[in-house]
Parts: structure tokens; sequence; C-alpha cells
């Protein structure tokens, strides 16, 4: 994994955990506690391989019906261009 923002250039990583958002066709897994390396410059978040590899895994199981989810919740959608004044 990346030593340091590719983003922004700044050599602080830090380890934490983040809520990430997976996509798969049209469909949406929120998953939280995924480690990661965020940059106390920007905020910008890296995962590693292996963790969006196994959460994909995770999504394919919950999609096929081999797995329930936790929780599931109700999302808004909006398209940009509905956007009012
Ligand atoms: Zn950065």
């Amino acid at each position: 994994m990346t030593r340091h923002c590719a983003f922004c250039g700044h050599k602080h990583l830090t380890a934490k955990t983040a809520r990430y958002i997976h996509q798969l066709n049209d469909e949406l897994l929120i998953i939280d506690d995924v480690p990661c390396l965020e940059c106390e410059f920007c905020g910008e978040q890296y995962f590693d391989a292996a963790v969006l590899k196994a959460i994909e895994a995770e999504h394919t199981a919950i999609m096929e019906h081999r797995k329930a989810p936790q929780a599931t919740k109700r999302v808004a959608v909006e398209s940009y261009a509905s956007f009012g004044g």
C-alpha cells in the first residue's frame, strides 16, 4: 500500500477505520469499520486491495442470497439536474 498520499503528496497517513460504500451493478452495500489509511492533510482514504476484494466477495454473497446483511436501509436517490434553487 502507498505510504504517501497520491492525491496531495502528504507523507502522514494514519491507520483508521472508516465507512466504505461499495457498488455492484446498481446495488449498494455500506460497510462500517473498514481498515484504511487516511491522509492527515486532505482526508483521502486508502483501502488495501485485499480489503476491497473481501468486501466485493461479501457483497456478491449477499446479492446471491448466500448471506443475509446485518441490516438494511432505505437510500434516497436524486439527480443533480433536479436540484431546485
Ligand atoms: Zn492527502
